[in-house]
Formats: C-alpha cells, sequence, structure tokens
C-alpha cells in the first residue's frame, strides 16, 4: 500500500506511517497511492480522483472539507476522513491573538517604531473587559474561543442554527441579534451554500458602530469589497484575516484597507496541533487497514 502525503504534516509523520506501507511525498505517484494526506493546498478534485485509479482513503489533515469532492469520492467508493478535533485549540488561541492585536495596535506600533515614529500619543488602546464578543458558528474552534474570552471578563453571546444551549455563550435565534450588540465578531463557519459570502453589505450594517471582525473560518464566507467599504467607513474599526479567497490571495482589496491584520492562513500551524494531526491520521490509517 502506497501512502501519499501531498501536503505539509509533522516530519515525524512518513516514520510514523512506516509500519503501514511505503510512504512517499513524490506527489507524481499519485496514480499508484492508496491513502492519500492532504490539508488544504492539494485540491482533490473530480480531475485529481479520475488520475488515482487505486485511491480508498484520503485524510485531510484539518478541518474543512470544502478542498475535496465529496459527492464524487463517495460515488467512486473512497472513505475520506478529516482531524477535526485536533484544530480547536491552536485555530481559537490565533482568533484571540487577532482579538488583542486589533485593539492594541499591535502591528501598527511595531511598524510605526521601525520608521523611527513614536506614536505613543496616537494610538489609543481599548481593553477587552466587558465586552461583547459574538461568535458566529459556535462549534468546536468557537467554544475554545468563548472560553478564552471569559477568562479576560468578556460577555459572549453566539448565533449557530445548529446549537440551542451553552455553557460558554448566550445563543441568539437571529444572526442581527449577534452583530447589533457586539464589540468583536468572531467568525467561525465552515464555507457552505449557506455561508458563502453571508458577510456581505447588507449585514455589516447590521454591525455594532466601531466593531471589530476577526475571521479564523473560511475566506469566502465574506465579501471582501464590503469587509473593506466598512473599513473605510469606520463601520468597522478593524478586521483580523487569516482565511483568503485562494491560498495565497491574488489582488485582495484588504492590502490597501485601514486597520487590517492579515495572516498567511496559520491557523492550524502550531507545532502540537500537526504532531496531534499525525496522531490522528495514524489511527485512522490502522483502523483502515485492520478492516481493510
Ligand atoms: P465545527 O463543525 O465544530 O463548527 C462549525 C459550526 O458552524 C457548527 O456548530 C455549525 O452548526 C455552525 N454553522 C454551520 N452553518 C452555520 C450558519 N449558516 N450560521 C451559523 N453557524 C453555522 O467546526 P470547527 O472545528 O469549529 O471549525 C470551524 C471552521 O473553521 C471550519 O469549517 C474551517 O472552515 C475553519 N478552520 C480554519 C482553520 C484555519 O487555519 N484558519 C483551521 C481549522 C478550521
Amino acid at each position: 500500500m502506497l501512502i501519499l502525503i501531498s501536503d505539509a504534516f509533522a516530519p515525524d509523520l512518513p516514520e510514523k506511517l512506516s509500519p503501514y506501507g511505503d510512504v512517499t511525498d513524490d506527489k507524481g505517484k499519485l496514480q499508484e497511492a492508496t491513502v492519500v494526506l492532504v490539508r488544504s493546498k492539494t485540491k482533490v478534485t473530480r480531475e485529481y480522483i479520475d488520475f488515482a485509479p487505486n485511491l480508498k482513503l484520503v485524510i485531510r489533515g484539518g478541518v474543512g472539507l470544502d478542498n475535496i469532492d465529496l459527492n464524487y469520492a463517495a460515488e467512486k467508493g473512497i472513505a475520506v476522513h478529516n482531524t477535526a478535533a485536533a484544530s480547536s485549540i491552536a485555530v481559537a488561541e490565533l482568533a484571540f491573538t487577532l482579538m488583542i492585536a486589533l485593539p492594541n495596535h499591535v502591528t501598527k506600533a511595531d511598524s510605526t517604531m521601525r520608521v523611527g515614529q513614536w506614536a505613543k500619543k496616537k494610538l489609543k488602546r481599548t481593553e477587552l473587559y466587558k465586552k461583547i464578543l459574538g461568535i458566529v458558528g459556535l462549534g468546536r474552534i468557537g467554544t475554545e474561543l468563548a472560553k478564552r474570552a471569559a477568562a479576560f471578563g468578556m460577555n459572549v453571546v453566539a448565533y449557530d442554527p445548529f446549537v440551542d444551549s451553552s455553557e460558554v455563550a448566550i445563543m441568539k435565534p437571529d444572526l442581527k441579534d449577534v452583530l447589533n450588540n457586539s464589540d468583536y465578531i468572531s467568525l467561525h463557519l465552515p464555507l457552505t451554500e449557506e455561508t458563502k459570502g453571508i458577510i456581505d453589505g447588507e449585514i455589516l450594517n447590521e454591525f455594532k458602530d466601531g466593531a471589530y471582525l476577526i475571521n479564523t473560518g473560511r475566506g469566502k464566507t465574506i465579501v471582501e469589497e464590503d469587509v473593506v467599504e466598512a473599513l473605510k467607513s469606520g463601520k468597522l474599526a478593524g478586521f483580523g484575516n487569516d482565511v483568503w479567497y485562494s491560498d495565497p490571495p491574488k489582488n485582495t482589496p484588504l492590502i490597501d484597507a485601514p486597520n487590517v491584520i492579515m495572516l498567511p492562513h496559520l491557523g492550524a500551524s502550531t507545532k502540537e496541533n500537526l504532531l496531534r494531526i499525525g496522531d490522528i491520521i495514524e489511527s485512522i490509517i490502522r483502523d483502515f487497514v485492520l478492516t481493510d
């Protein structure tokens, strides 16, 4: 059995998987591969699947499965797994990093220092304490973020049509109830037909004036041009973004927008997470070998 490691994983993964078959990172061997390991870079499209006649198992190291044609994989009898639980802490910590960095002007303070400016009087910070955090999509990552926000004395509200009650957030039945009152909005949505472009110009009007928006979910859940307009008008005080229309983004208008912190899709990229992902992948492959 050939296991193709197609994207970046922990360096010890090939050794960990070696008892189960031959392990390669040579993408040219796709046609021979029984198992393919991907993160978000490799797109497992219909064409990709058609090029891999021996493929039986795709494992996505991470959460989002939007880079995999799930219907076609099912049609071809290819099992698809993710490592959903592994990344929650890593992504929640990154969303929290953005929530701290934005109102404390961390990147602006650093870049002005580097060009010899002393912006002490100009950069007015605000505290998270007693502010309202609105979480859109209260799944694994949103829940971890809510716990951390509580430790900072924030009040947490959330919108998620599939979650009725929560111990970490006050659930609101209407998205607008969350947006109207929150000082910070953090998006933790999967990309689906319903969530694509959910944050557009119309819904941005429902945001509290001067709110901060954070997106570590999926880039296409926001309309970038509309977010840029909201930043320019001051409707949004700032935007912290880790996720893009494509990795890397092509011609994003966010580059020239004010008060934006941009990250190159770092949410899952902690050393600890890659090790957790490796452990889960090993157990999935072990089960696959045992039941095959
Ligand atoms: P999850 O499935 O546990 O949580 C997602 C939540 O969104 C669910 O509770 C679901 O009910 C809710 N939801 C679905 N449609 C909704 C809608 N229309 N409105 C409001 N809520 C809705 O997933 P998770 O592990 O918390 O991950 C969330 C997302 O984060 C993933 O789908 C992935 O796209 C993204 N992610 C990003 C990174 C990164 O590197 N930045 C890493 C991992 C995951």
